[in-house]
């Protein structure tokens, strides 16, 4: 697919706007050495008596390097929830285009599309939580402009093979998005290494998880640059304040940390996954690629309130179609982990 294709799938509306221009627009410099008296800001130092840069550049430069983009191809976020909303914003023409997602997965699609008056079409996944591509290929209209893709998934905890991403994008005229929030814990790739290829891609990916900064709110896309162009457009001057800038650039210039706490993560859940084979109350443990395990139980309500009674909260997943007596464990501190098999045997009678 060629580049041109964007300007087709961008809404006309959105095409037309003129953004707001804030002081920094017009004098964007704002590390320089000057007297900044053009945004009615307090000139008493405080750490955040400025306004955060809009563009959050130098961040950026330091995200394009540790994934291996440019900095172009980046849009940052309130979280993942603003990058999505302004994903539906850009694509969908309230009341008339659609979106396609593949239950069980993340409800925030569905929640994100309903709010902006997009319609919703599900091709559930199958009994493994995989896509079934004839399915998609079967539902897709012309009337849909998104797929939703989350991989490795949430709640099961697969990963769509990079091969089936690719199927999709080359059958389907419109965006297709890859929510890879947990992508860290995965050892296989991620769409990024196909990014530069589709114009209609989209890879989201958060602070939240692998970076263990869920409380800053930060989300990031990344996509081709005209696409992220129009992002910047309508998305919101400051919606990245300032400390949450320092404090995710603080933790990209620590890496080591990152890949420390991921490979105990992943080491953690493959050692929780085998533990939880012997327990009779647990009757499937689904393969995760992420930090948490999906497991089907004999009672779900039941066990759900013991753990509570134990003071461990897990998550009933249970009201999902396809994950029915299913619970959703987050993978914790090796010595939460010790603690959460200690309940499991005492409530495996
Ligand atoms: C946790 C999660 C996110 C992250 O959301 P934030 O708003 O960035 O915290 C995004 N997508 C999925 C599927 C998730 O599970």
């Amino acid at each position: 697919m060629k580049p041109e294709i964007i300007e087709k799938l961008v809404r006309n509306s959105v095409k037309e706007i003129t953004p707001y221009r804030s002081a920094r627009d017009e004098f964007e410099d704002f590390e320089a050495q000057m007297i900044f008296l053009d945004a009615n800001e307090n000139p008493f130092n405080s750490g955040a008596n400025r306004y955060p840069d809009p563009l959050q550049r130098k961040l950026k430069r330091a995200l394009a390097n540790v994934k291996q983009v440019k900095s172009e191809q980046i849009l940052l976020g309130n979280g993942s929830d603003e990058v999505l909303d302004l994903i539906f914003r850009t694509f969908c023409e309230p009341g008339e285009e659609e979106a396609l997602i593949l239950p069980p997965t993340y409800g925030m699609y569905r929640v994100l599309a309903k709010l902006n008056n997009i319609n919703v079409k599900e091709v559930p996944l199958d009994e493994n939580f995989e896509i079934d591509i004839d399915l998609v290929f079967k539902a897709i209209n012309s009337k849909i402009k998104i797929i939703f893709i989350c991989s490795p998934n949430n709640p099961s905890g697969n990963i769509i093979p990079i091969d089936k991403i690719k199927q999709l994008l080359d059958g389907f005229n419109g965006v297709v998005v890859v929510d890879e929030a947990y992508i860290d814990f995965s050892e296989e790739k991620s769409a990024l290494s196909i990014l530069n290829q589709y114009p209609q891609l989209l890879v989201c990916q958060t602070f939240s998880k692998a970076y263990g900064l869920a409380g800053i709110r930060l989300g990031m896309c990344f996509a081709n640059p005209s696409i992220i162009n129009y992002f910047n457009k309508i998305k919101p001057p400051y919606n990245v304040n300032s400390l949450t800038q320092r404090k995710a650039l603080e933790k990209l210039e620590d890496s080591g940390e990152i890949n420390y706490q991921v490979n105990k993560l992943i080491a953690e859940r493959k050692k929780l996954n085998q533990e939880l084979k012997q327990f009779d109350f647990i009757t499937k443990i689904y393969p995760s690629d992420a930090n948490f395990l999906l497991v089907v139980v004999d009672d779900a309500i039941k066990r759900y309130n013991q753990f509570l009674k134990a003071g461990i909260v897990l998550r009933d997943r249970s009201s999902l179609k396809g994950c029915e007596n299913t619970l959703r464990i987050t993978i914790g501190t090796p010595e939460e982990n010790v603690n959460f098999i200690k309940v499991c045997k005492s409530i495996d009678l």
